[in-house]
């Protein structure tokens, strides 16, 4: 065949060329003029499309990578290698130096580019909704029928804290948005709904307690055309604390724990532990306290029953003997704790 380029004769034609003509002629790469990128202010994410992309890499390595998605390679180039370097760099202008190296034919080939980049600094919705204190859920802390104490809410901000700090490298909504300290309790407004849960999961394991949601519609999201809601989750803590004395099922216990899955009792007379789920502590009813635990004295044992002398009046007592007494000795002190008008000896050694 006969090449329209050269007027070679007798040669392959590829795309209407001769191989050397093509090899001459062709571009192994097509440059933009300039490319502008968009790149968070706050967060380094950068604008693709209409779409912000997470980014923890630098500006040059930002540019690198939109560039190298701008670049188009000669259709036919059986391999290209791209390298890129910075020229010239002026406020937000940079000029970068491409150098391609590829195969067309057979043939090793070099060409090269300069491209003019432009970085746009803006700020990405996620960081202006933090900006602005966007939150999706409120977390409220309270306790039923009394104030927190400052080991509860000690141990609610480091939870918050430790659980947020790890869900931030995943999701950047997982900010505390606001706190706010009230009379009854402390609010946490937070930016990710599913980051709140999380954390009142991690309270509660480390609490006790129960949880109730109550979403609120705020409006329609105009873009999605999606309802918003924003959830408020209340997390209250028993009235009770650990070392407590409680009522339940007519038979007297003592808080001996507390998760996310119940609470621990253990029974006053035979020290057997049970867990009460969360859900039956309407049932449940405080009767005394540790500070209410008081120690007396053994003044005499027999086959069957202990005695010892009421704690306040001195009188002495006659109880049955349990199995926890067997090492009991006469002039031992112990610890005892009323309830209901019952005096109640405690096992050696129970701290609480
Ligand atoms: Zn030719
Ligand atoms: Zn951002």
């Amino acid at each position: 065949m006969f090449c329209p380029q050269c007027g070679k004769d007798g040669e392959k034609l590829y795309q209407g060329l001769c191989r050397s003509c093509v090899i001459k002629k062709a571009h192994l790469i097509t440059c933009p003029g300039e490319v502008e990128v968009t790149i968070c202010a706050h967060c380094n994410s950068n604008l693709q499309g209409n779409r912000w992309k997470d980014s923890d890499l630098g500006d040059d390595e930002i540019i690198i990578e939109n560039l190298t998605e701008n670049i188009e390679a000669f259709e036919s180039a059986e391999y290209v290698d791209l390298s890129f370097q910075i020229i010239n760099q002026r406020g937000s202008r940079w000029e970068v130096l491409v150098e391609a190296q590829g195969r067309i034919l057979g043939a090793e080939v070099k060409d090269e580019c300069t491209v003019d980049v432009k970085i746009n600094r803006a700020v990405c919705p996620e960081c202006s909704k933090y900006a602005s204190g966007y939150y999706e859920a409120v977390i409220q802390l309270r306790a039923d029928k009394r104030a927190l104490d400052d080991l509860e809410i000690e141990k609610a901000n480091s939870v918050l804290k430790k659980i947020l700090g790890k869900l931030v490298e995943k999701n950047r909504m997982a900010y505390l948005a606001d706190k706010v300290v009230l009379k009854e309790g402390i609010d946490y407004y937070v930016g990710s709904y599913n980051a709140a849960r999380s954390v009142v999961n991690g309270l509660k394991d480390v609490l006790g307690g129960m949880v109730g949601e109550s979403p609120r519609l705020m409006g329609r999201d105009k873009s999605s055309g999606k309802d918003l809601y924003r959830i408020w989750i209340s997390i209250r803590l028993p009235s009770f604390r650990k070392g407590d004395f409680i009522c339940q099922n007519e038979s007297m216990g003592r808080v001996v724990n507390m998760d996310g899955r119940g609470i621990l009792l253990e029974d006053i007379e035979s020290f057997k532990m049970h867990s009460i789920p969360w859900k039956q502590y309407k049932q449940m009813k405080k009767v005394s306290d540790s500070r209410m635990v008081k120690k007396t004295t053994i003044t005499n044992i027999t086959p069957h029953h202990i005695q010892v002398l009421h704690p306040e009046n001195y009188e002495p007592l006659d109880l049955d003997i349990m199995p926890h007494m067997t090492d009991f000795q006469i002039g031992e002190e112990v610890d005892v704790v009323e309830l209901d008008q019952k005096i109640y000896i405690l096992k050696k050694d129970e701290k609480l």
